[in-house]
């Protein structure tokens, strides 16, 4: 057998964390078996479906290396297949044409909620009479599809991360509508029944979906076999809660995978943290990873049940860990971007070596992307002393440093590391100052600040763009 499994995202919203967690334990379990990853697009829902979303998934899913082997195949382009599926039910005497008013529904509800029961259709229209339908017809009413359901039925499955589960026929609310009235007919399909006719139409061997689908399961189940269809095996992957234990939502602000790029996450530390919602590695202290490498050892054996907690601490450890380890050629297009979307331009002798040494210069120091932003300021703007930086340029003996500085650049106007070093040596001989002075004064008049990345590295970057000098002569002014 070939495994063949399927991503289903409908698309009314932008790629979402969740959706992109089950991707990843799809992708994974068809890599590690040698088989197919599909992507289907369930745009059923007209109203809500947009193209810019199914956009935003299929970018996403690209983004974040989850590439797909067949598709994306369209719902709204297969209705005639549905169609066909229904009108099957319909003939074999499994589903049927249901004309209960919405007032009559709301009424049953009312009634049941009187009682303290859960609400559920009553099957009213199971077993009418061709007169009593056609005195429905006639009255003008609309219908439904209705697929029976026995409330004594058992539905039990393996599933693959939960184990044995068991639902009643009685708990499944009733016969379930499967279409909706149309024009033509055999009615506008709906979600679970279209489901089950994809998954066996594309020989869809494992669904594997998030925790909230739990109950439609019961009823496709069902829903198989009427359709004279193998079922699936299924696995439930836990849902992802945010700290306080809640499913995590759009109101805990980041949910959309672009949010996350955004935020300066790259795509590997993101694919390699959804890897670790659920699902921990044999060797568990095993926490950096490449898709490949754990679709090796992926099994839903090592899924956990309960809800996996998302800990925005470990992304960000696993970001700086990607990040540090990117070669500096390769992190100055992820930064590039970043610094367009913040204004900096690449001008007055900024060029691609010049970016890639300032890179070098602050990789280390970043957890996500969008931390270079501020971290280069003082390479883009001009910039303003700190309170700190301010003392330190008042500081006895600064202004004096300083100006030995300028001095010792007439002769060096193009520095190396060498020659920056051999400056400030020079000074601090010349002047018999410490050292500490002269670099802390140095470091204050050229970035503003008395903290910040390598000094002479900063240097040697300022004085590539002709900026050293002029800082130096403003440093003086305000230490004056
Ligand atoms: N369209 C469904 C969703 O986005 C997919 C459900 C399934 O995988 O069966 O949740």
């Amino acid at each position: 057998m070939t495994v063949r499994v399927r991503i289903a995202p409908s698309p009314t919203g932008n790629l979402h964390i969740g959706t992109a967690r089950t991707a990843v334990f799809n992708w994974l379990f068809a890599r590690h078996h040698g088989g197919k990853f599909i992507l289907r697009i369930e745009d059923t829902d007209l109203e809500r479906s947009r193209p810019e979303y199914t956009e935003n998934i299929l970018e996403g899913l690209r983004w974040l290396g989850l590439n797909w082997d067949e598709g994306p195949l369209f719902q709204s382009q297969r209705l005639d297949l549905y169609k066909e599926a229904v009108q099957k039910l319909l003939d074999q005497g499994l589903a049927y044409r249901c004309y209960t008013t919405s007032e009559e529904l709301e009424a049953l509800r009312e009634a049941q909620k009187a009682r303290n029961e859960a609400p559920r259709y009553d099957n009213r229209h199971r077993n009418l009479t061709p007169e009593q339908r056609a005195a429905f017809e006639a009255e003008g009413r609309s219908y439904v599809i209705r697929f029976k359901i026995e409330d004594g039925r058992e539905i039990v499955w393996n599933d693959l991360v939960r184990g044995k589960m068991s639902w009643r026929g009685s708990d499944l609310g009733g016969d379930m509508v499967i279409a909706r009235a149309s024009e033509e007919g055999s009615g506008q399909p709906l979600y679970n029944f279209v489901v089950v006719v994809d998954d066996i139409d594309m020989q869809i061997t494992h669904v594997i979906r998030g925790e909230d689908h739990i109950a439609n399961t019961a009823k496709q189940i069902l829903l198989y076999e009427a359709l004279g269809a193998n079922i699936p095996d299924f696995a439930h992957a836990p849902l992802i809660l945010n700290m306080d234990g809640r499913k995590l939502s759009k109101r805990d602000g980041v949910t959309s995978i672009f949010d996350f790029k955004q935020l300066g996450f790259t795509a590997e530390a993101l694919v390699n943290y959804m890897t670790l919602l659920g699902w921990s590695p044999p060797d568990s202290t095993q926490e950096i990873f490449t898709l490949e490498a754990a679709a090796k050892e992926f099994s839903f054996e090592r899924v956990n049940k309960a809800g996996a907690k998302f800990d925005w601490a470990k992304l960000d450890w696993l970001n700086s860990q990607y990040i540090h380890s990117t070669p500096v050629d390769k992190l100055t297009d992820l930064l590039i971007p970043f610094w367009q979307a913040a204004g900096y331009k690449f001008d007055g002798g900024r060029t691609r070596p010049w970016l890639e040494q300032l890179v070098a210069l602050i990789s280390q120091s970043l957890t996500r992307l969008v931390d270079a932003v501020p971290m280069t300021q003082l390479f883009f703007r001009d910039i303003e002393f700190s309170d700190e930086a301010s003392t330190q340029l008042k500081q006895e003996g600064s202004a004096t440093a300083l100006k030995g500085i300028i001095t010792a650049l007439e002769s060096q106007p193009q520095l190396s590391e060498t020659s920056a070093q051999d400056i400030i040596k020079q000074v601090v001989k010349g002047q018999n100052v410490k050292k500490g002075l002269v670099m802390r004064s140095l470091r204050a008049a050229l970035t503003g600040d008395v903290h910040g990345p390598d000094l002479i590295q900063s240097w040697l970057l300022l004085n590539q763009i002709g900026l050293d000098k002029s800082r130096l002569n403003r440093a003086i002014t305000e230490a004056n």
